[in-house]
C-alpha cells in the first residue's frame, strides 16, 4: 500500500515553513492573479527583478541558474534515492540563435547525466529547439517554401544531434509535449528517432498527453508499431498542462476542443494508458508523470498484485521539483525509481515557467491544500520530536 506519511527529509524546518507560506499564497487565485499583474508591471518599468528573488517562488520551483549550480540540490535528493532531470526553463525561444543555444544547454545536461548518476535522464521541449510555426505548418501537411524547408532540416538535425549524444552517453532523452496543434509536426521529427535509436534499449522517450481525445489511441498504435518493428517504446504519460489555452483556442477558431470533455474522461484515458504501459513493461518503458495520488496508489497496488517490482528498470515515477515531495520520497522509500523534473535557468528567463506553476497550483486548489496539509503535518511532527 502506498505510504502517505509526510516525507520531507531533504528540507530544513525553515525551508518547510517557507514552502508552506508559498503554497498558502498559491492556493488563492486572487493572490496569484494580483501578483501576476504586479509582476508584469515591474517588468514593464524594468524594475531590477533579481532584487525580488526571495518573493518569486524561484527557490521553491527552480534549482539554480545553470547546470553547475543545480548540482548541490541534485546530490541532496539523490542521497534519498530521488533522482533529478535538469529541465532548462526557457519557454520563449524565437530565433535560430535561441534554438542553438537551447540545444547546447540540453547537450550540457546530457554530459552532466553521463558523469553523474544523480541525473538518469535529460529532457527537451520541442519549441525550445525549433520554430513553433513550422511544427504547426508541417503538422497541417502544408508545403514549406525553400527557406522554411532549410529551417525544418536544421530542426531535424538538432533532434538528431541530441538523440545521438544521448545514445553515446547512455542517457535517456525525454521529449516534452506542448500545445496540441504543434504535436503532429513534432511527431514527424520524433517518431523516426524512436525507431532509429530505441532498437536495443530505450534512448528517446515521447510524451503522451492523455487529456487529448486522440492520444490514447495513438499510444495503442505505437505499442503495436513498436512490437512489429522491434523497437522499445519509451513514453512519459501525463494528463496535459495547456487545458485552458487549448479550450480558448478551440472556442476562438470555432472548432471542437481536442481536450476531453471533462476530468472523468481524462482520468479514464490516463488509467487505461497506465494499464497498457504496465502490461507491456517486459518490453517497453514508461514514466508515470503525475501528482495524482490515487493513480500512484493504483500503480503501486497493481504492481504488487501482478508481481511487478517497483524497481523494474522500465518503470519510473516523476513529480515536479518543489511539488508533491511527500509522494516522491515515499515512492523512493519503497524502492521505486523516482525522479524530479528540476527546472533551472536565470530568474528573468524562468518567469513564464514560474507563472505556469503558480496558475496551475491556484487552479488545482484541492491538491495545493493537500500539499499544505502534508507540510503542516511534517512541521507538527518535527515540533513534537523536538
Ligand atoms: C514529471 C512531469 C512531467 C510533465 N511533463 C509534461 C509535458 O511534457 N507536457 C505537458 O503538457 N504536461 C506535462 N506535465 C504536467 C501534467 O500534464 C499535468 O498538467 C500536471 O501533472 C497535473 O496533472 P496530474 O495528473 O498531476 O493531476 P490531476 O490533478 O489528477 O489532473 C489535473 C489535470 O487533469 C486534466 N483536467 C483537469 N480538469 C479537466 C477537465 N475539466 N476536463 C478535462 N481534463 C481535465 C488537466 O490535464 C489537468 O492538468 C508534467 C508533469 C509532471 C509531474
Amino acid at each position: 500500500m502506498y505510504n502517505t506519511l509526510p516525507q520531507y527529509p531533504h528540507k530544513s524546518t525553515r525551508e518547510l515553513k517557507a514552502s508552506l507560506f508559498l503554497f498558502r499564497l498559491l492556493s488563492s487565485r486572487f493572490v496569484v492573479r494580483t501578483s501576476l499583474h504586479l509582476w508584469r508591471f515591474l517588468q514593464h518599468i524594468r524594475f531590477p527583478i533579481k532584487l525580488l528573488i526571495g518573493f518569486t517562488g524561484y527557490g521553491q520551483f527552480c534549482a539554480g541558474k545553470d547546470v553547475a549550480s543545480c548540482f548541490a540540490i541534485a546530490e541532496k535528493l539523490a542521497h534519498y534515492k530521488v533522482f533529478s532531470v535538469l529541465d532548462y526553463a526557457n519557454e520563449h525561444a524565437k530565433s535560430a540563435a535561441d534554438y542553438d543555444h537551447n540545444a547546447a544547454v540540453v547537450l550540457e545536461t546530457i554530459a552532466a547525466a553521463k558523469r553523474n548518476s544523480a541525473y538518469p535522464f535529460a529532457v527537451v521541449k520541442p519549441s525550445a529547439i525549433g520554430s513553433f510555426e513550422l511544427y504547426h505548418k508541417k503538422g497541417l501537411g502544408h508545403k514549406l517554401n525553400a527557406n522554411e524547408q532549410l529551417i525544418w532540416t536544421t530542426m531535424q538535425q538538432r533532434f538528431e544531434q541530441l538523440a545521438k549524444a544521448a545514445k553515446q552517453a547512455a542517457v535517456v532523452l525525454m521529449i516534452d509535449a506542448e500545445e496540441s496543434w504543434i504535436q503532429d509536426g513534432v511527431d514527424m521529427l520524433v517518431l523516426p528517432l524512436l525507431r532509429k535509436y530505441n532498437n536495443l534499449k530505450v534512448v528517446v522517450v515521447l510524451t503522451i498527453q492523455l487529456y487529448l481525445k486522440d492520444r490514447n489511441d495513438l499510444y495503442k498504435r505505437l505499442l503495436k508499431d513498436a512490437d512489429e518493428k522491434g523497437y522499445v517504446l519509451g513514453v512519459k504519460l501525463v494528463r496535459g498542462a495547456y487545458m485552458e489555452k487549448e479550450r480558448s483556442r478551440a472556442a476562438a477558431l470555432k472548432i471542437s476542443s481536442p481536450v476531453c470533455n471533462n476530468k472523468y474522461e481524462t482520468d479514464s484515458q490516463y488509467k487505461d494508458a497506465l494499464e497498457n504501459a504496465l502490461k507491456n513493461l517486459n518490453k517497453h518503458f514508461c514514466i508515470v508523470a503525475t501528482h495524482n495520488q490515487s493513480d500512484i496508489n493504483w500503480v503501486v497496488e497493481y504492481c504488487s498484485r501482478t508481481n511487478i517490482s517497483l524497481g523494474n528498470p522500465n518503470l519510473w515515477f516523476s513529480q515536479l521539483y518543489g511539488m508533491r515531495d511527500y509522494i516522491s520520497f515515499s515512492l523512493a522509500k519503497q524502492n521505486a525509481n523516482v525522479f524530479k523534473y528540476v527546472p533551472f535557468g536565470p530568474l528573468e528567463q524562468a518567469v513564464p515557467y514560474l507563472i505556469r506553476r503558480a496558475l496551475e497550483n491556484s487552479a488545482m486548489k484541492s491538491q495545493t491544500l493537500q500539499e499544505c496539509l502534508m507540510l503542516k503535518k511534517e512541521l507538527k511532527k518535527r515540533k513534537l520530536n523536538g
